[in-house]
C-alpha cells in the first residue's frame, strides 16, 4: 500500500507528488490523459516539427509555490526575466506605448510604472493610481465585500473612467485572470494587484518560458518523480475511489485497484464531481461545480518571413489579439510568434476562416512593417476550459484542502488558494495537500 495516491497529473498534482517524493513518502500518480502537465503542457507540431504549448503560459516573481517546484526539479532556469515591469504595447497602425517601472525604492518603482504608464494623459494616469494606493494602504481586504461584487463596480467607485478601464484595467484583468471586469470579482482584483504589481521589484517580474511548457514543468517533474521511485499510472484515469480499513482503493479505467493509505485529488471540480458520484460518498464532499464558469483562451501562433519585433512580450491594444511573444528565428528562416487572446468566447461564434483572416489583418495593422504575404502559417488553439471565472462571491465556494473523509485531500486551482485559477494557484494547493498527507500520516 503507498503512502498517498494522486489522482491528476496537473501543476497541482506534480506538485503535491514531488513534495512528498522528496519527504521520501511512497507515491503512486495517476493521470488520465495520455501526458502529464494537464492545462500546461508543450507538444509537437506535425507540420514544422517544433514544440508549441497548448498556450503561452507566463508566470510572475510572486509565484513562489511554483518557482520552488521549478527549483526542485531542476528547470527555474527556463524563465527568461522581464523586470522593471517594462511592457511594450502595440496598436492598429503601429501606435506604440510603454509600461516601465522607475528603479525606485518599494513601493514608488511600482507606482512609477502606473504613472508612466503612456495610452492615458497625466491626468488619467493620476487617477487611475487611486486603485493601486486603495490596495496598498486602504481597507481592501476587510471581510468579503470586494468579493462580493464586480471589480468593474470597484473601479468605479474609486473613480476610474471607461478609458482608464478600456486601456489598464482590463487588459490587466483579461491577462492575470481570463475575465472582463465585470465578471470578475473586486476582491481577486485586489488579491493580484496586492501580491503580482504591489509586493516589490522581484514579485513584479514577469517570467517567461524560453521552451515549451513540458520541458519547463512535466518533463522534469516527472523525470524528478521516476527516479524518486514514484510509481506514474499514465492513460489510465481514475473511475471510483471507495474507503477500505486501512485507507483507500482506487479504481482504474484499465480494471486495476491500486491501495493507497491517503488520497489527493487533484482534478478539476468537474472531474472530482464525477468521481465522487461513481464513489457513492453521499454528501460527504460537496461541489458546487455549476459556480465555476469556464473562460476559455485562445493562442494564435504565425510564422513570418521577417520578426514582429524582438521585445520579449507586447501588449495590443483595440485588437482582438491581446499579447504576442516572439519566440525567435526558426531553422526553415521563418519567425515565430505566440498570440493570446483571454476570454476568448466570442471567437467561438465564427467559422476559423473568419477568425484567421481577422487576425491576420490585425497581424499586419499592428506591426505595419508586415505584409499579409509575410505571414507564411498560422494556428488557431482554444482551450475551452483554460481557466475558471473569478466571479463575486466564488470564493465562498471554493473548498479547502481537507475533506469530511479522513485522508481525502483536495488540490487543483480551483480550491480555496487565495488566488486565481493559475499555475501558482495549483501549485500552492499541491504544497498544501502534501502538508496535510504528511500530517495525516503522522
Ligand atoms: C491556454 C492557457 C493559458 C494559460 N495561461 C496561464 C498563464 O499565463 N499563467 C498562469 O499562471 N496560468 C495560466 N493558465 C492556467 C493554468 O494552466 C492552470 O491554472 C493550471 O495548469 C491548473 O493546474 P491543475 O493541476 O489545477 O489542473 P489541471 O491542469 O487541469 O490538471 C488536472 C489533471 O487531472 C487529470 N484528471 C482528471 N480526471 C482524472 C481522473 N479521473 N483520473 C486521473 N486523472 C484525471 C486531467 O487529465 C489533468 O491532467 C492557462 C491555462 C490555459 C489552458
Amino acid at each position: 500500500m503507498t503512502d498517498c495516491a494522486i489522482i491528476g497529473g496537473g501543476v497541482a498534482g506534480l506538485t503535491a507528488a514531488v513534495q512528498l517524493a522528496r519527504a521520501r513518502k511512497s507515491v503512486s500518480l495517476f493521470e488520465s490523459s495520455p501526458k502529464l502537465g494537464g492545462r500546461a503542457f508543450g507538444f509537437e507540431d506535425a507540420k514544422s516539427g517544433i514544440r508549441l504549448d497548448n498556450g503561452q503560459h507566463i508566470l510572475m516573481g510572486c509565484y513562489t509555490s511554483l518557482l520552488s517546484l521549478l527549483n526542485i526539479i531542476g528547470s527555474a532556469d527556463r524563465l527568461t526575466p522581464v523586470r522593471n515591469m517594462r511592457l511594450p504595447f502595440r496598436a492598429p497602425g503601429g501606435e506604440e506605448h510603454l509600461m516601465q517601472a522607475l528603479p525606485l525604492p518599494y513601493p514608488l518603482g511600482q507606482l512609477s510604472a502606473f504613472l508612466r504608464f503612456s495610452p492615458l494623459s497625466l491626468r488619467e494616469r493620476i487617477r487611475a493610481l487611486r486603485v493601486p494606493l486603495t490596495v496598498l494602504f486602504g481597507r481592501t481586504d476587510s471581510g468579503t465585500h470586494l468579493d462580493s461584487i464586480p471589480a468593474s463596480e470597484w473601479l468605479a467607485q474609486l473613480g476610474q473612467t471607461s478609458r482608464i478601464t478600456e486601456f489598464l484595467w482590463k487588459p490587466l484583468i483579461l491577462a492575470t485572470m481570463n475575465a472582463v471586469p465585470e465578471q470578475t470579482s473586486a476582491g481577486a482584483l485586489s488579491v493580484v494587484l496586492r501580491e503580482a504589481f504591489l509586493a516589490g521589484a522581484k514579485a513584479s517580474e514577469f517570467l517567461v518560458p524560453d521552451t515549451d511548457l513540458s520541458s519547463v514543468i512535466a518533463d522534469p517533474a516527472e523525470r524528478y518523480l521516476r527516479e524518486s521511485g514514484a510509481e506514474l499510472h499514465i492513460h489510465n484515469r481514475v473511475k471510483a475511489v471507495s474507503q477500505t480499513p486501512g485507507g483507500w482503493q482506487l479504481q482504474c479505467a484499465d480494471g486495476s485497484l491500486h491501495q493507497a493509505k491517503t488520497v489527493v485529488s487533484a482534478m478539476p471540480a468537474g472531474q472530482l464531481t464525477e468521481l465522487l458520484s461513481a464513489s457513492n460518498f453521499g454528501n460527504a464532499v460537496t461541489i458546487d461545480v455549476e459556480r465555476f464558469q469556464p473562460s476559455p483562451i485562445a493562442s494564435y501562433y504565425t510564422w513570418t518571413t521577417k520578426p514582429a519585433c524582438d521585445d520579449i512580450m507586447v501588449g495590443c491594444f483595440r485588437t482582438t489579439l491581446q499579447w504576442v511573444f516572439p519566440k525567435g528565428e526558426l531553422q526553415d528562416g521563418t519567425w515565430l510568434a505566440s498570440w493570446v487572446i483571454s476570454a476568448a468566447d466570442e471567437l467561438a461564434e465564427h467559422t476559423s476562416e473568419d477568425v484567421d483572416s481577422l487576425l491576420r489583418s490585425e497581424v499586419v495593422s499592428l506591426f505595419p512593417h508586415l505584409d499579409a504575404a509575410d505571414i507564411v502559417r498560422t494556428k488557431l488553439i482554444t482551450e475551452r476550459s483554460a481557466t475558471f471565472v473569478p466571479a463575486p462571491g466564488l470564493s465562498a465556494f471554493r473548498p479547502v484542502t481537507e475533506t469530511a473523509l479522513p485522508g481525502f485531500f483536495l488540490a487543483g486551482d480551483w480550491t480555496a488558494t487565495g488566488y486565481p485559477a493559475t499555475l501558482e494557484g495549483a501549485a500552492k494547493s499541491g504544497y498544501r495537500a502534501a502538508e496535510s498527507v504528511m500530517k495525516c500520516l503522522g
